[in-house]
């Protein structure tokens, strides 16, 4: 078999390869839905895996900023490790006060997130997080979202990155970090 392959090298890789269960089906026909919550829940290898993402970085960030829902968890804990703030970035109709949108395509309708208009001081440098990488949208639309909000770029890490779905090269000129790509 293949070593495991992803941008923090292969332990973390093979660590994040046999924490993830594939669901066929879910939520729809067509979709393998990949359930990461064996290594949420799993205390030494999420300590792990929050430790490779704050390694990668070396510091270069202001604030994290996580995408809902998935995002929220690892996004708190690179924050926590580095003690810099989080920001949550979220579905539309969550968020009080003043917020900059975003929508998108998905495979069928669109989806829209949301941030609050004061989430990022200007020139912030903005770590943005998810969980899985897939055709790139929601990335796509948290990127400009953040930038629209004043916030800088620091970079986007994923856990999972679906590489045959091609988000790389519809992000291609973001800095894009996936700990495990399949
Ligand atoms: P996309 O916009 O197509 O890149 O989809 C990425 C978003 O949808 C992320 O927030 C993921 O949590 C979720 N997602 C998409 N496809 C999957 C999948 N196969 N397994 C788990 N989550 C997924």
């Amino acid at each position: 078999m293949e070593a495991a392959r992803g941008d923090s090298g292969p332990h973390i890789a093979e660590l994040i390869a046999t924490h993830v269960i594939d669901v066929p089906g879910f939520p729809q026909d067509g979709i393998v839905f990949k359930d990461l919550s064996p290594l949420f829940a799993d205390g030494p290898a999420f300590r792990e895996v929050t430790d490779a993402v704050v390694d990668h970085y070396g510091g270069a960030f202001d604030v994290v900023a996580g995408i809902e829902a998935r995002g929220f968890l690892l996004a708190a804990a690179v924050a926590y490790s580095t003690g810099v703030g989080v920001v949550p970035v979220r579905k539309a109709g969550k968020l009080p006060r003043q917020t900059h949108s975003a929508s998108y395509a998905l495979e069928y309708g669109t989806a829209t997130l949301e941030v609050q208009a004061d989430a990022f001081v200007a020139g912030h440098r903005v770590l943005v997080i998810d969980d899985v990488l897939a055709t790139g949208g929601t990335a796509e639309a948290t990127l400009s979202l953040v930038e629209r909000a004043g916030g800088t770029l620091a970079g986007f890490t994923v856990l999972l990155e679906l590489e045959f779905l091609g988000a790389r090269h519809r992000l291609a000129d973001r800095p894009v970090h996936a700990l495990l790509t399949v």
